[in-house]
């Protein structure tokens, strides 16, 4: 349904065809793990979202860019900005989240790209002029790369479409244009020193995929905690960069339900998350990066991603567990839908 959605409003031209630009987008689903027996039913992206205003499926499925999305944004990043100059930035309005920062345009120019990494759902990349800049997607936010040459393939420069906010003019002519529908995107500027103590950034907890978070780590931060699980692993002071629907994907690899109190797990069962959040990350940043080379070898669209969950939007769909005859209930928690197995997840 969502896919015919898709194709409905892509074939009335509400979306840009786009034959000119790698895409970026900012988000990717995939799962390399559900395998293709699975009915490919799910196409998600959250600049997608920003079309659908007023349809019904945004009440209930909304993507946002989450850890391995906002990963895979950066990867297709790093080839067309490290080591090369932005020459000019334009910047087409005063805000976006949050106000640009103070003379940004002048700060950007002329400055040489170092490198960049991600914190959380936080893209940063520093620069020669000792400062950092701070790229957040937010909902909708998405990147195009134009002017640049993968394999074969050229991509030329799009017409300026409407929410271009900032484009990014690089040194030898490859333009980077951030486009958020709906605004939930930020930039700033900051001390490359100091990007630690960002507002954004200073109370985030360790990130997944690193060595700070590890079974100890979590079985400390989970003890005592009356919020639900499902709660506790999305508050980002706990681990960095996790949303909701990876936590659905973990906890039902996990078995555990979703509802539980995260103090009442036991220390083993709390123990077995660790590796898994780091699969389930894992493998959807891998499955994100050859989307991105699958797409680039294509006609240069990358539109969206087809990603199929273990639960995350198969409410009323059997579970995918073998032997297990029970269907994916969905309740919402904290304002959020949750998706689970009423049979598997304990
Ligand atoms: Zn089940």
């Amino acid at each position: 349904m969502i896919a015919e959605h898709l194709a409905t409003v892509r074939n009335a031209g509400h979306l840009p065809r786009i034959k000119y630009a790698v895409i970026v987008f900012a988000s990717c689903f995939c799962n390399p793990a559900a395998g293709s027996m699975l009915p490919k039913f799910l196409v998600g992206i959250s600049a997608f979202v920003a079309y659908f205003d007023g349809l019904t499926i945004q009440s209930t499925l909304v993507y946002m860019p989450e850890l391995p999305e906002v990963e895979t944004v950066k990867a297709g990043l790093v080839p067309v900005m490290e080591g090369r100059v932005i020459d000019r930035a334009d910047v087409n309005r005063p805000d976006l989240r949050w106000p640009f920062p103070d003379r940004m345009v002048e700060r950007l120019a002329g400055t040489r790209v170092q490198s960049l990494h991600r914190r959380s759902k936080y893209i940063l990349v520093d620069l020669d002029s000792k400062e950092t800049l701070l790229i957040h997607l937010g909902m909708s936010g998405r990147i195009l790369i134009s002017g640049h040459t993968i394999g074969d393939f050229h991509h030329d420069h799009p017409t300026p479409a409407k929410h271009d906010h900032v484009v990014f003019h690089m040194e030898g002519g490859v333009r980077i244009t951030f486009n958020d529908a709906r605004r939930f995107g930020a930039m700033d500027l900051m001390e490359t020193a100091k990007q630690d103590d960002h507002w954004l950034i200073r109370d985030i907890g360790p990130e997944p995929l690193g060595n700070a978070f590890n079974e100890s780590y979590l079985i400390d931060r989970l003890a005592g905690r009356n919020s639900p699980i499902k709660n506790a692993l999305l508050d980002q002071g706990i681990v960095a960069g996790l949303g909701n629907i990876y936590v659905c994907e973990v906890l039902f690899r996990a078995g555990i339900h979703p509802q539980r109190k995260a103090g009442e797990i036991s220390k083993k069962r709390v123990a077995t998350l660790v590796p898994i959040i780091r699969d389930v990350l894992a493998e959807a940043i891998v499955a994100g990066g050859s989307s991105l080379r699958d797409y680039r070898q294509a006609d240069g669209e990358l539109g969206y991603f087809q990603h199929v969950f273990q639960t995350y939007g198969r409410e009323d769909q059997f579970c995918l567990t073998n032997g297990c005859q029970k269907k994916i209930q969905r309740i919402v928690q904290s304002g959020r839908s949750t998706y689970y197995c009423p049979q598997c997840q304990r």
